[in-house]
């Protein structure tokens, strides 16, 4: 009988114990901020086959020369750029990127509200993709100043910053030694939404 009752003694002290544990680990996680996402890219980037993030659902559909199953600085970019479930505001120099253009375009056809503001010496040159955008149906402002519109920074959904010297071209991505900040700290974010803002009012053709 004492036995029984110190093994009965001895378990409703352990279930007590081990309920106590996941209750002060509920209160410390909830104490903790939540995490929020920080990521530096370097390039020139690896190159490899993006296909599978275009194409997600058929992702061993592709057949290109490239390395398959490999995620590289550029690969990151693009997923950052195509979780995009709302808005995107780019402000970027130069854009002549294909896969770059083509991940905007996919977003469009999402129907992902975008806003492209760009410098406007840069978007008419050769290779430039700002054409393509506009005649999808893409709201683009070139920058009227004297000065060069020579931000290059995303913000998606309001809330992820893209951020750094890469500029939206092939050469940038596969050649440069450039870099990139992507960060949903609203302290950076916030200050980044306010300059789009601005510029955008700044350069509408209405005024
Ligand atoms: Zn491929």
């Amino acid at each position: 009988m004492t036995v029984m009752w110190t093994v009965k003694v001895v378990g409703m002290g352990l279930v007590a114990l081990s309920l106590s544990v996941e209750l002060l680990s509920r209160l410390l996680r909830r104490l903790r901020p939540e995490r929020s996402l920080n990521e530096v890219l370097f390039f020139p980037s690896e190159m490899a086959c993006v296909e599978h993030i275009f194409t997600p659902s058929s992702p061993y559909s592709c057949f290109c020369s490239l390395p398959h199953g490999v995620e590289t600085s550029f690969s990151c970019l693009l997923r950052h750029i195509m979780s995009a479930s709302s808005t995107l505001d780019l402000c970027v120099f130069a854009f002549s990127n294909m896969d770059l253009s083509r991940a905007v375009l996919a977003l469009h056809g999402r129907s992902v509200t975008i806003r492209v503001l760009t410098d406007k010496h840069y978007s008419a040159i050769t290779g430039s993709q700002i054409g393509v955008l506009r005649k999808a149906g893409i709201c683009v402002r070139c920058d009227v100043g004297s000065v060069h519109m020579h931000h290059k920074f995303a913000v998606v959904d309001g809330q992820l910053l893209i951020t750094g010297s890469l500029n939206w071209t092939l050469t940038a991505v596969q050649s440069n030694m450039e870099n990139i900040l992507v960060t949903e700290e609203p302290d950076l974010v916030r200050p980044f939404i306010k300059e789009f803002h601005r510029l955008w009012t700044h350069n509408d053709p209405a005024h």
